[in-house]
């Protein structure tokens, strides 16, 4: 029988190649609910193929657009309160693959179920990684990376015992500005920064890969996501992004999971696991690609990494302040309010100013969330 998956954020980078990896496996999976902040029309266009049970809309204007426009479809149309609980009663796997900050509650609802939670949205893990694995632990539901260094670390963790591993390698690209000198950052433009050299992605990530927010956020996930201290995370810089990330075990013998890169692959195996199926993604060709390659991140050009370290260190209330400074500079950078190296300004004044709390309730993480972001508009 199909899996009934509900994608929050179908209209995304990663969740229209989740519908693709659906549509190839429809033997398999099933598309239950779909949701969309703006982007109405591609979201109808998705409904009328895939034929969900269900379809959530958040911005109240796209609503609108969206009735004006399928006036006979306003059945198929719930609340996003609505579309949470369906999904988390009805659907088999919830993905959460929603930008931001605006991710954490379905992350929340689906780890709360006791269903697979398939999980992209790493700014929940960020913001309140103790929250999302406390509720999982208590309902049974299972977390399965979307992201592929953690679904690479995922599959590395299954060649041995929790006990026997000594330390976890996240590889990250470099982004665009690997061989830029660190004293040339300051004032990168915003179609530099989109460009990407292996991933294709939501604007969003790609400019917090080019700061390496998006590897600091990276390391903050695997510490939830694995119990792993920060101090056994290393991260290395591998350009060629075939490798998606390592796993070291305590005699030295090291895992890593290695293929083309392409988010369909590590989409696909957080929803059919333990399942491999076929799939379409590029065969890798070793002897083609001809040589891999590895350097230590230059600390002072990608300051945002060391952030990451000590956030997932200290814990508490600043994985919010660092996802919500970020999210206030990666905002003004687009927007052209602010230079590129003024991202990792405006995260460390925040975070200086923070006075670090237990995140004990969601109400904690939210209130840090609301005080960063008014603080990191002062800083702008
Ligand atoms: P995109 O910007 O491409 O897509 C974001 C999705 O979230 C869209 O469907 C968007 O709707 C929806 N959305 C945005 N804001 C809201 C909101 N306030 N409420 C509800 N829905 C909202 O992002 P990506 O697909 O690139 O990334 C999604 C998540 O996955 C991020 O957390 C990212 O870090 C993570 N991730 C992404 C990877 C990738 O390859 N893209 C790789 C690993 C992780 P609309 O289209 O209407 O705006």
């Amino acid at each position: 029988m199909s899996k009934k998956v509900v994608l929050f954020g179908s209209t995304g980078s990663i969740g229209t190649s989740a519908l693709d990896v659906i549509s190839r496996q429809d033997k398999h999976l099933r598309a239950w609910g779909l949701s969309a902040n703006t982007n109405w029309r591609l979201l109808a266009e998705q409904a009328e193929r895939f034929k969900p049970e269900f379809i959530s809309i958040s911005d109240d204007d796209a609503v609108r657009k969206y009735r004006r426009e399928y006036p006979e479809s306003a059945g198929l149309l719930v609340s996003q309160a609505e579309f949470r609980s369906r999904a988390v009663e009805e659907a088999d796997i919830g993905l959460v693959a929603v930008v931001g900050a605006a991710g954490l509650e379905p992350s929340l609802a689906v780890a709360g179920s006791g269903k697979r939670l398939a999980l992209a949205n790493k700014e929940s893990l960020v913001m309140a990684g103790g929250l999302v694995m406390a509720a999982a632990e208590k309902s049974g539901c299972q977390i399965i990376p979307v992201d592929s260094e953690h679904s690479a670390l995922f599959q590395a963790l299954e060649g041995g015992r929790r006990a026997e591993v000594s330390r976890i390698l996240i590889t990250a690209s470099g982004g665009p500005f690997l061989d830029r000198p660190a004293t040339q950052m300051e004032h990168v433009t915003l179609e530099e920064a989109l460009s990407h050299p292996t991933w294709s992605m939501g604007k969003k990530i790609t400019i917090d890969s080019a700061t390496m927010v998006n590897k600091a956020f990276e390391v903050i996930e695997a510490r939830w996501l694995f119990d792993m201290p920060p101090d056994r995370i290393s991260v290395v810089i591998h350009p060629e992004s075939i490798i998606h990330s390592l796993v070291e075990f305590r005699d030295r013998s090291v895992l890593a999971q290695m293929s083309m890169p392409d988010m369909r692959l590590p989409i696909q195996y957080a929803l059919t696991y333990p399942e491999r199926l076929e799939s379409t993604v590029k065969a890798l060709d070793l002897a083609g690609i001809g040589g891999l390659t590895f350097r230590a991140p230059d600390p002072e050009k990608f300051p945002c990494l060391a952030v990451g370290f000590a956030v997932a260190r200290e814990g508490g209330t600043l994985g919010a302040v660092f996802n919500a400074a970020n999210e206030v500079a990666v905002d003004a950078f687009m927007k052209g309010r602010l230079p590129f190296g003024g991202i990792h300004r405006v995260i460390s004044q925040t975070i200086d100013k923070h006075d670090n709390r237990q995140a004990g309730t969601l109400d904690d993480i939210l209130e840090a969330d609301r005080w960063a972001r008014t603080e990191a508009q002062k800083c702008l």
